[in-house]
């Protein structure tokens, strides 16, 4: 809210700085005229000197008191532009917690780090230079990479989006879960070239392109695509007239943005990302959900025994967060088959890392303080939420 209220104020300041330079500009002009005028007239002789004279430094003062007002005026819009900004700046700073400095050469990074993710990259160039960041090029050319192809995407352009994918399925350090969603980029990117083929009237097109590029085996072999595949060869007896068409569907704009949004989740892995920017995440989380929860859990006891059960906030998939935690032992992130544990002494480790810890006689040290303890001693963390795992139904989770 403050940032709806701070856009309208500066669109209102903004305004009237342009219609107070155009007024003054206007009055300034005149003025101008008139002098021009009592230079005339004092050729001519219709005028003494004198009275023209005079004349002329009434108007100048007439001018100078209209411009120096509509600027006051100006000034005073400015002024509450900036006390909104003041006040707004001290409700962010109580969200601070108390004794944590932050580091502005950081906080300046992240920034950056932010306008480029979000291919500002203008405003990220002038962020950098003002806050005397070291000029980085390379932590551009990356996203500028990706948002090309974004605004290629945008025109129903996908060779660009192809040629990237191409490239990038030759990285070899690729692990499952990329190669599995660059497959997954690459067959939306094909059926999309299909669907244009189909509107055009390509028939033998479409079955020389399905043979040429889907004829492999992770698209065969998938559930989904194979089935994909046979629709889109079935389309062929409608190419050219898609539209009201069983296959009418194909024509919906909503696969091309969804295939842009897959894009970006791709390219955004290859360079070690998330999708989100970490900063808009960040806000969402400490801005947004935070302070909701946090007056929920206000609330909540004076709810308890009542009639009305207070509801717990929804937030939506988007805003829903889990933890994940890496075993010191075994160095690897806990899944819900090797759940993290917690030892009496406050220390947490993997399951499997506490089973292998335990000796004859059943008792296990703890390798990080000088207290042991029994296995049945240890309770069981659970840090996931199965219903909010990622899966083909529900929308991804963002993991901080
Ligand atoms: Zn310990």
């Amino acid at each position: 809210p403050q940032l709806d209220t701070f856009e309208a104020l500066l669109d209102r300041v903004s305004k009237k700085q342009k219609t107070t330079s155009a007024e003054n500009i206007g009055l300034i002009d005149a003025l101008i005229k008139s002098f021009e005028e009592a230079q005339g007239s004092m050729r001519s002789g219709s005028q003494s000197v004198l009275e023209a004279l005079g004349q002329l430094q009434t108007k100048t003062k007439q001018t100078q008191d209209l411009c120096s007002q509509s600027y006051k005026d100006y000034l005073s819009d400015l002024n509450g532009l900036q006390k909104h900004i003041d006040g707004s700046f001290q409700e962010l700073q109580m969200y601070q917690t108390r004794g944590w400095a932050p580091d502005n050469a950081v906080c300046d990074q992240v920034i950056s780090d932010h306008l480029y993710r979000v291919g500002c990259f203008d405003i990220g160039e002038l962020h950098e230079r003002e806050a005397g960041l070291k000029e980085n090029p390379s932590l551009q050319q990356p996203f500028k990479e990706m948002y090309q192809v974004l605004e290629e995407l945008k025109k129903k352009e996908l060779k660009p989006a192809l040629d990237w994918c191409a490239a990038y399925s030759k990285t070899p350090e690729m692990n499952s879960s990329q190669s599995n969603r660059l497959h997954e980029l690459q067959f939306q990117l094909h059926k999309l070239q299909l669907i244009c083929m189909l509107q055009r009237g390509e028939k033998g097109e479409v079955i020389q392109y399905v043979q040429e590029h889907l004829n492999v085996p992770h698209h065969q072999a998938h559930p989904s695509h194979a089935t994909e595949i046979r629709r889109l060869l079935s389309a062929v007896l409608w190419a050219g007239r898609l539209e009201g068409s069983p296959y009418g569907g194909l024509l919906n704009d909503a696969l091309w943005t969804e295939a842009s949004y897959l894009f970006t989740t791709v390219a955004c892995s290859a360079l070690g990302l998330p999708k989100d920017s970490n900063l808009a995440v960040c806000l969402a989380a400490g801005y947004l959900a935070l302070p909701t929860l946090a007056k929920y859990a206000q609330l909540r006891p004076k709810f308890r025994g009542t009639q009305c059960e207070l509801q717990m906030p929804d937030f939506g998939p988007e805003l829903q967060f889990h933890s994940t935690f890496a075993c010191p032992v075994i160095q690897q992130v806990s899944t819900p088959t090797n759940p993290p544990m917690l030892l009496p002494c406050q220390h947490v480790l993997s399951q499997s890392a506490i089973n292998s810890l335990v000796k004859a006689g059943g008792r296990l040290k703890c390798p990080y303080c000088p207290n042991d303890c029994t296995h049945d001693q240890c309770i069981t963390l659970h840090l996931y939420n199965h219903s909010l795992s990622p899966s083909a139904t529900s929308p991804p989770v963002t993991q901080v």
